[in-house]
């Protein structure tokens, strides 16, 4: 097991371990940077196959949250923690108790979240053993309204670059996941008159879209190969990589799921192929966004407006791809580490 030599370690300023024998807890805490003050970033709890790829994901997590809240022109740095389990089975009042524990004992340095595997619920809980949590129920809530608007500004700003369409109506976009991020992007690309190909691994979901949005059912293994302008990952991660992207038909590739990239590289190779693929961490800020905005002086409108400029963002980093002669994913990369002196 590596942490320092391992491709995705970013000089993280702490990775901590945390094992509780009684409650079972197994968790990792990274926080990558922590900006003017604090580090911010949800809590994963996913059934890991081995402690190297938890290690993985919170490296990469963490360092995403930086990026994501860098180029939302949030002041705060990026953390994450992931605890290895299944969230259905292992996932106990105890356990949230003990995990509220671990995040206090960082001393205010890092403030969790709901994230994959906990709830707004779950936030209370932790909030028993700790006060640095945000996200219950009441606070912002459910990150994935804000989230799938701002997947779909991300979407309409590549659009407008690749394709040269101010509108979307009639394109065809095919969406991976009609979870909670998948549905909320469905109904504004549904609102905007685009056509949308849905695919998730629950019957349920898939049937809701058809309903809802009119979308048409493609078969899981189908869809990143979809004959589509855009595809949308919204359901996990590294599905672009070295097996899908020579298959990928979409010209644009913008959806809601983090860390969608197997590896930094595939987006040279995208680019390599001319598909634009606008930076995860980017397209999925929109519930960050909304979610620093809590406080007594919370204001929806204002706060959707910010998630709105996600649109203006984007742009920003299509100029300097173009300026710099790199893919999109390098110079969202670039123009984060340069805010936060990393460069
Ligand atoms: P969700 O659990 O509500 O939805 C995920 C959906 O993907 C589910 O319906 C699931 O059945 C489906 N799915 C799983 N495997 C699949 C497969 N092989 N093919 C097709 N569908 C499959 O989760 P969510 O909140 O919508 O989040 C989706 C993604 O967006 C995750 O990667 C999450 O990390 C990311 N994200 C979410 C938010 C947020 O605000 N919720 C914010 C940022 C990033």
């Amino acid at each position: 097991m590596t942490v320092f030599h391992t491709a995705d370690f970013d000089a993280h300023e702490q990775v901590c371990f945390f094992a509780d024998a009684d409650s079972g807890l197994r968790a990792i805490i990274a926080v990558h940077w922590q900006g003017p003050g604090l580090a911010g970033g949800g809590i994963r709890m996913w059934p890991y196959a081995d402690e190297q790829k938890a290690i993985t994901d919170a490296l990469r997590l963490s360092r995403a949250m930086t990026y994501k809240f860098a180029l939302a022109d949030i002041a705060i740095g990026g953390g994450k923690t992931v605890v290895i389990g299944d969230s259905r089975t292992e996932k106990t009042p105890a356990l949230l108790r003990t995990l509220g524990r671990a995040v206090d004992s960082l001393g205010g340095r890092y403030i969790c979240g709901p994230d994959v595997g906990t709830t707004p619920e779950d936030m209370v809980l932790i909030g028993e053993t700790t006060t640095h949590v945000r996200g219950r129920p009441g606070e912002s809530g459910d990150t994935s309204p804000a989230t799938g608007y701002g997947v779909f500004q991300a979407l309409r700003a590549a659009v407008r670059q690749r394709l040269g369409r101010q509108d979307l109506d009639g394109l065809k976009v095919a969406v991976q996941g009609a979870g909670a991020v998948g549905a909320a992007l469905c109904r504004h690309l549904h609102e905007a008159g685009a056509q949308i190909i849905i695919a998730d691994i629950d019957a349920a979901a898939v049937a809701r879209a058809e309903q809802a949005y009119g979308a048409i059912a493609m078969a899981p293994q189908q869809i990143l190969t979809a004959e589509a302008d855009v595809l949308a990952p919204c359901a996990l991660g590294a599905v672009l990589n070295d097996e899908s992207i020579p298959a990928i038909r979409a010209a644009v590739i913008c959806g809601g799921a983090n860390n969608q990239l197997a590896e930094d590289r595939h987006g040279d190779v995208l680019a390599e192929r001319g598909i634009l693929y606008v930076p995860d961490y980017v397209a999925n800020a929109g519930g960050a966004i909304n979610a620093s905005a809590e406080g007594p002086d919370y204001d929806a409108d204002r706060a959707w407006q910010r998630v709105g400029r996600i649109y203006d963002t984007c742009g920003q980093i299509f100029a300097r791809a173009e300026a710099d002669g790199i893919p999109a994913s390098r110079a969202a990369d670039r123009m984060a580490a340069e805010r936060i002196g990393r460069l």
